[in-house]
């Protein structure tokens, strides 16, 4: 079984002056857990943490542009973060689907750039409200992942988010991020056969010190993604205490 992972997504939130501050703050508060920890910073504080966090702790982008380099004004490439030391980049958050109109194919093309430049895609799937109250939850979100899976290897990581619990305080139930995960499992297994075990399923959803470690105990989820919480080092802390 994979170890656990802690991806925080910070959001548009922080200056880079500030994520210096952060790191300096986690580097005298956190004491090495079993989970990894990553930070999901925008690309412009990465040099920041780069220099400013402690030894292990990784970091990633956001997003990443599809396209290899060029004329794609205000976008960020693999080669660019891989440059300045990233592991990952998210692909796929919800808010980049719903603000920014990127579909499966789009989500797919930026996994696969990812991988090309040797960084670790967290690809994020998951139901809005409207499904799940059809109790669709389980066939949309497959359709979603494997659309979003298209042409992508086996370096992966998914991060199961039902939009419904992004940022509104309503977290699913460990049985309810269970459920997707064996599904997502299950899935992934029809794709790339026995490695399908090692790859690490993240709940994303209003994740926080007090529930996070009745989620992450669930077989077949292997970490978080956090947004609100991954803000203040005492939340971070709390959480990577509690895995
Ligand atoms: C997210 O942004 O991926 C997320 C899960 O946010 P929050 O933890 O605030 O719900």
């Amino acid at each position: 079984m994979p170890n656990n992972l802690l991806a925080l997504n910070w959001k548009m939130n922080k200056t880079p002056s500030e994520a210096q501050a952060w790191a300096a703050e986690l580097s005298s508060a956190l004491s090495p857990g079993e989970a990894e920890l990553a930070v999901m910073a925008p690309a412009i504080m990465l040099p920041a943490l780069a220099a400013g966090l402690p030894a292990g702790v990784a970091y990633g982008g956001q997003d990443v542009s599809q396209h290899e380099s060029g004329a794609y004004t205000g976008e960020i490439s693999a080669a660019m973060l891989r440059d300045v030391g990233a592991k990952y980049a998210i692909v796929g958050h919800s808010e980049r689907r719903e603000y920014h109109g990127e579909t499966d194919a789009v989500v797919a093309a930026k996994a696969r750039q990812a991988q090309a430049h040797g960084l670790t895609p967290i690809v994020c799937v998951g139901e809005g409200l409207e499904v799940r109250e059809r109790g669709e939850h389980v066939q949309y979100t497959l359709a979603q992942l494997r659309g979003s899976l298209e042409g992508v290897g086996t370096d992966v990581v998914i991060a199961y988010e039902p939009v419904w619990a992004i940022g509104t305080g309503k977290t699913a139930t460990a049985e309810d991020a269970e459920e997707l995960a064996e599904a997502i499992r299950g899935a992934l297994t029809e794709q790339y056969g026995e490695a399908a075990g090692t790859l690490r399923i993240l709940y994303g959803g209003s994740v926080k010190p007090d529930n996070i470690a009745s989620i992450c105990a669930k077989p077949n989820v292997n970490g978080a993604l956090v947004g609100g919480a991954s803000l203040k080092v005492a939340d971070v802390v709390g959480m990577n205490d509690a895995l």
